[in-house]
């Protein structure tokens, strides 16, 4: 053990300690690949505990127990290795931590167990304030998205790490790749640890506690409906269109006339005076009309003014054949 080493691991302890009282070896915390759970750290969530699980105590089989034996992490780095792929072939980095005992009659099957390289797993417990969702990177602690977790590819990534509590090594029975190598082996409870309740009891804390989730739903609204109308625009595109189709539907009637009047033999010069919404009642009237037109080309009007009045020349032919009846 050199001495920079023995340096590091003294500033944890309350006496210094010497090389031979202290057992060092590295283990694994966690790593960037998708877990079972289905979850994995982000790179920047990687650093973070790097940093925070300097001075964590890590303790055995879960036996919280005064009298457990317990390591403690003196160094943490992320360590990228570029000859392996995650599972969604991303290059593997993981937190290898150093971590040291100091040696015991009780902890010395322990130490033969780890030099043996029995194979253990890691757990780490910590805090991660978002869990985003991998497909639409959005964050699942504020809103659910329609991406479920395992499918299609849809993964939650940890990030913006606020604590790390402590690290667990639990021995499993011993397979072919047994090795001192960990494996990060969360579960729910112990990412979701440090999340602790604190009763709210006036409005003010009420309002910041919810502020952040009303904040982020309220930008997530804002980009959803990004290039939407305000009912004012809404209005105005509204009357335009509303324009647009009554100017279409004129310019139609229009053309549905001219057409009528062609059919139906009308000067088109009288196509304009055709009365009707559709084609049907456009032929209807353009038919009628060319009656009217038809009857008057018979029979043609002299409009004459007689004794201050004006007679219709129907009329006026019609008296002139019967003398005997008085025309009044
Ligand atoms: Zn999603």
């Amino acid at each position: 053990m050199d001495k920079e080493t023995l340096d590091k691991i003294n500033k944890f302890t309350r006496r210094p300690l010497r090389e031979e009282e202290i057992y060092a070896f590295p283990v694994t915390l966690c790593d960037n690949d998708i877990d079972r759970d289905n979850e994995r750290f982000s790179d920047e969530a990687l650093l973070t505990l790097s940093k925070l699980f300097v001075g964590k105590t890590g303790i055995f089989d879960h036996n919280p127990t005064g009298d457990n034996q317990t390591a403690r992490i003196y160094d943490a780095e992320v360590v990228v290795d570029p000859g392996k792929l995650t599972k969604d072939n991303r290059i593997y980095k993981y937190l290898r931590a150093e971590a040291y005992m100091v040696r015991t009659d009780k902890n010395a099957d322990l130490i033969a167990e780890i030099d043996a390289g029995i194979k253990k797993e890691v757990s780490v417990s910590c805090s991660a304030s978002k869990n985003i969702c991998s497909v639409c990177g959005c964050d699942r602690r504020i809103t659910q998205c329609e991406h479920h977790k395992g499918q299609d590819g849809c993964h939650v990534i940890l990030d913006d790490i606020t604590d790390a509590y402590e690290w667990s090594f639990v021995a499993v029975p011993a397979q072919i790749n047994a090795g001192v190598t960990k494996k990060y082996s969360p579960t729910k409870e112990e990412k979701s640890m440090g999340t602790e309740f604190t009763p709210i009891t006036t409005k003010a804390e009420f309002d910041a506690a919810v502020k952040n989730s009303v904040d982020a739903a309220v930008a997530q609204a804002e980009k959803k409906f990004e290039g939407w109308k305000s009912p004012e625009d809404f209005a105005a595109l509204t009357k335009e269109r509303d324009d647009l189709t009554a100017k279409n539907k004129a310019y139609e009637i229009a053309a549905l006339r001219v057409k009528a009047a062609t059919e139906k033999g009308l000067p088109l010069e009288l196509a304009d005076r055709l009365r009707g919404e559709t084609e049907e009642e456009l032929l209807k009237d353009a038919e009628a009309l060319a009656g009217i037109t038809a009857k008057s080309a018979h029979t043609p009007r002299h409009f004459t003014p007689d004794n201050g009045s004006t007679m219709d020349g129907i009329e006026r032919e019609f008296y002139a054949k019967n003398p005997d009846l008085k025309n009044n």
